[in-house]
């Protein structure tokens, strides 16, 4: 598998490639440190990292994510290990791990966005970061680029996936269209900050409503749909056409460390 210059793969599919494909990337095992944890809002905390632990590290589109690996319950920390195959040999059983996003990554500085969501490891974990705590991030693996070439683009998400629809405004053209329909639960979670650009509304409908929301809009054929969030909400969404969609099931209600479909 090739995973030789990311960069110029992903940047020549935005511009004139067909469909979703994934384009892979070298995967590296990195130890960052924490410079700062911020709250975006109430429900949402802003972790930064950085230091000469994220030397290398690389991102470039709104679909990447890292795999943060957690200690076992007994403290015991288990790293994988970078291969010759540009690949991470991981221990077994699997230490724990969550998946995030890259919401930004400008050299010297990442941003990982985690809503608070008061249960499981990644969330509480977030909360309780301090500046300088070390966090041990996997990837990105390479995620599945689209390009930038359709008549308009839908993100129908709920906060997990408003990391990803905020790094698509930051990055995408700014003569492309865009709905962005985020399902929240607490009306403050609005307050998330997204780039302002002529020709995208952004609307913010309570949670439920996500699908139908979506299928009501009136979109042009051949409209984009990135879509993320709790698996079950999305499964109405999911006859959109393949070749015009990317539909991540980031967490599933009830379960811990769903396997993302
Ligand atoms: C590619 C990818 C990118 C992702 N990017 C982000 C991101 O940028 N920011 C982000 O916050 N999440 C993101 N997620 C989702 C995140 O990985 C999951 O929400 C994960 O389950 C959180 O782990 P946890 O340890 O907090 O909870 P878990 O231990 O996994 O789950 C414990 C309980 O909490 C519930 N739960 C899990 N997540 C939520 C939630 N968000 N709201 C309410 N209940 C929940 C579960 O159903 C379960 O009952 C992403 C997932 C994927 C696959």
């Amino acid at each position: 598998m090739n995973r030789d210059n990311p960069r110029e793969r992903v940047e020549a599919h935005h511009r004139s490639g067909e469909g979703v494909t994934r384009i892979p990337y070298p995967i590296g095992m990195r130890t960052a440190a924490v410079a700062r944890t911020t709250y975006l809002t109430a429900h949402m905390v802003r972790v930064t990292l950085t230091g000469e632990g994220l030397a290398g590290f690389h991102s470039y589109h709104c679909d990447d994510h890292v795999k943060i690996v957690f200690p076992d319950p007994d403290g015991t920390l288990r790293l994988p290990v970078p291969n010759d195959r540009q690949l991470l040999d991981w221990p077994r059983p699997f230490p724990p791990t969550r998946s995030y996003t890259v919401r930004r990554y400008d050299g010297t500085h990442l941003d990982l966005d985690f809503v608070v969501h008061n249960s499981g490891l990644a969330s509480p974990w977030a909360e309780a970061l301090r500046k300088g705590d070390n966090v041990a991030i996997a990837g990105p693996p390479g995620g599945r680029a689209f390009p930038y070439t359709h008549p308009h683009y839908v993100f129908a998400v709920d906060p997990t996936g408003l990391p990803a629809a905020a790094r698509w405004l930051d990055e995408a053209p700014s003569h492309l269209t865009a709905d962005v329909v985020v399902e929240i639960d607490h009306p403050d979670e609005s307050a998330y900050p997204l780039a302002t650009r002529a020709n995208t509304k952004v609307h913010w409908i309570p949670r439920g409503t996500l699908a139908t929301h979506v299928l009501s809009l009136a979109v042009p054929p051949r409209t984009f749909l990135f879509a993320a969030g709790e698996a079950d909400a999305l499964r109405p969404l999911r006859p959109w056409p393949k070749s015009d969609s990317v539909i991540r099931g980031y967490w599933k209600r009830g379960e811990a460390d769903h396997e993302d479909h």
